[in-house]
């Protein structure tokens, strides 16, 4: 804070160079707090000053649609714009409290209200942890929960949503909507299909998209979503639920997104994108590529494939871990061939039964398999905190290996 130095809770001392083997490492959550290094350095670009009398109506700033800012529609379009991941034109955008909140508005906008059952929310297994709760934590007769997409057959006039999460959390693969006939809707969560994360491929044209600042700049705690829908009755409907749920959304948090978003969008604007970055070897000759880069998803990038190359080059001197292995593929945005760098590690234990309470004898917290509708055998890790967490991880891994093969 302030420039003084405080360490990470595993270091001690007044340079933070003493180590404390004990502590513990929490990667249950993929809480993004790698992006603070960035903003560190860079967050003069995007300072947001509200005085007392601002905002403070109930009600947007034009009649536009409903509580969104303009600023904010406009300059998520520019956005999408420059990195060429989604199709906003002929969209209609709804902003919410995160994208949780627009997972729940969809689902209420897309289940018909007249019917005899639920409608079925289903998800290819390993699927995100949060659908069955968030789905079924008040018991709506509405939708509920009916588990993995790929075992899922809907008779005629079954009333389906499909959650396509691409790239997935927790596996990183990139995927495509699996069921069909019914009525079914697919509902696709893009939270991750950034260009730190995944190779650009084309920009996503669905019909209803979801996207978040959290996964995206790193802005979790501001909470702020945005859909990106087709249909304006859809759009409607998941603005009524807005209305219903939180009377819009906190045009503070909108105003601090746009600037954000703006800053990063100006970055790419002003130098004209495509800038090619570097492999360095460092110092202890690992090859690692250039961190610090000057716009954001270069610096994410760089950082996210330093992190997937320390973490296969650790795996790969022993066999008691694996995790999946990714295909390269051309990157529209880098105008390279990239290979995909997943926010998280879907790490098998390949020995152990229980890998996440194997990995916490070591103080390592990660979220078992089975809370994506898979087996024991497996965590999710986080990839997305801060270095030094990340070194720690990697060290304890490393000793983890070589402890099987003595
Ligand atoms: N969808 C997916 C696939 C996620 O992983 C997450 C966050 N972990 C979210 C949605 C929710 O993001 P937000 O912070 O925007 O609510």
């Amino acid at each position: 804070e302030h420039g003084t130095c405080r360490c990470h809770s595993c270091f001690s001392g007044r340079d933070c160079s003493a180590t404390d083997d004990m502590c513990v490492i929490d990667l249950y959550q993929g809480d993004p707090t790698m992006f603070e290094n960035y903003w560190r350095e860079h967050g003069d670009s995007c300072t947001t000053t509200i005085l007392g009398w601002q905002r403070m109506s109930y009600y947007a700033n034009s009649k536009q649609f409903f509580f969104v800012q303009t600023e904010l529609d406009q300059v998520i379009r520019s956005l999408h714009d420059v990195i060429g991941n989604a199709v906003t034109e002929g969209r209609h955008i709804v902003i919410g409290v995160g994208s949780t909140q627009l997972f729940q508005a969809a689902l209420y906008a897309l289940s018909p209200p007249d019917r005899a059952t639920p409608t079925k929310v289903v998800s290819v297994a390993p699927f995100y942890s949060s659908y069955p709760t968030i789905t079924d934590y008040l018991k709506s007769s509405l939708y509920q929960w009916a588990g993995d997409a790929s075992v899922y057959r809907p008779q005629s006039d079954d009333s389906y949503i499909e959650l396509v999460t691409t790239p997935n959390n927790p596996t990183g693969e990139v995927r495509q909507s699996v069921v069909s006939g019914g009525a079914g809707f697919p509902v696709h969560d893009l939270a991750y299909y950034w260009p730190h994360h995944t190779p650009i491929t084309s920009p996503a044209d669905h019909d209803l998209m979801l996207f978040t600042v959290s996964k995206s700049t790193g802005h979790a705690g501001t909470r702020i979503g945005w859909a990106l829908v087709k249909d304006l009755k859809v759009a409607q409907k998941m603005a009524k639920f807005i209305e219903l749920n939180t009377i819009g959304v906190s045009k503070d948090a909108q105003i601090r997104a746009a600037h954000i978003l703006r800053a990063v969008t100006r970055q790419y604007r002003e130098l004209g994108g495509k800038i090619p970055y570097t492999l360095e070897k460092t110092r202890s000759g690992q090859i690692e590529e250039r961190i610090g880069a000057k716009q954001l998803f270069h610096f994410a990038a760089a950082e996210m494939s330093y992190r997937w190359q320390r973490l296969r080059s650790v795996l790969t001197k022993g066999t008691r871990f694996s995790v999946p292995e990714f295909q390269p593929a051309w990157c529209t945005f880098f105008g390279e061939i990239r290979s995909p760098a997943p926010a998280f590690a879907w790490l098998r234990c390949n020995e152990e039964a229980d890998c996440e309470r194997f990995l916490r004898h070591s103080g390592i917290l990660t979220r078992s398999g089975g809370y994506f509708g898979s087996n024991t055998s497996f965590v999710r890790l986080s990839m997305l905190d801060r270095r030094a967490s990340f070194e720690i991880l990697i060290d304890r891994l490393e000793k983890l290996q070589s402890a099987v093969d003595m």
